[in-house]
């Protein structure tokens, strides 16, 4: 890769250091706050060069990507969609069963994503939502 334009170096530097899931708005914001005015659409488009050179990550959720660290171990997501909040987890048994599916299927597996959508246990004791 071509070394990075000034900007896609701050939004990636932005990324590394947090465990944050960013959205584009919430870079251009905290870029902006620290000094660094970046415009939106620079974000947009910083974000989809620095994920298809593999330096992010993103999880695709209704209506906007989320990007993360890429150096993070593998993991899946447990999304909120009542305040968007994010849970990571790593469960040995579904990662074995998506391995035995690929092996069934003779499919060789470069990695997968699981988001399971709901509500958190904030929001649901908030609004009285059982399980
Ligand atoms: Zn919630
Ligand atoms: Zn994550």
């Amino acid at each position: 890769m071509q070394r990075l334009s000034y900007q896609r170096q701050a939004i990636l530097n932005l990324i590394n250091t947090s465990n944050h899931h960013w959205d584009a708005e919430e870079i251009s914001r905290t870029l902006s706050d620290q000094g660094e005015s970046v415009g939106i659409a620079t974000v947009y488009r910083g974000l989809a060069a620095l994920e298809s050179a593999g330096l992010i990550e993103s999880i695709q959720l209704d209506n906007k990507k989320r990007y993360e660290r890429a150096n993070k171990a593998h993991h899946d997501h447990l999304i909120c969609e009542s305040c968007g909040s994010i849970k990571e987890f790593i469960h040995p048994e579904i990662e074995q069963l998506q391995q035995n599916i690929c092996t069934d299927n003779q499919f060789s597996m470069n990695g997968h994503q699981l988001l399971i959508f709901g509500t958190c246990n904030t929001c649901r004791q908030n609004k009285g939502v059982s399980l």
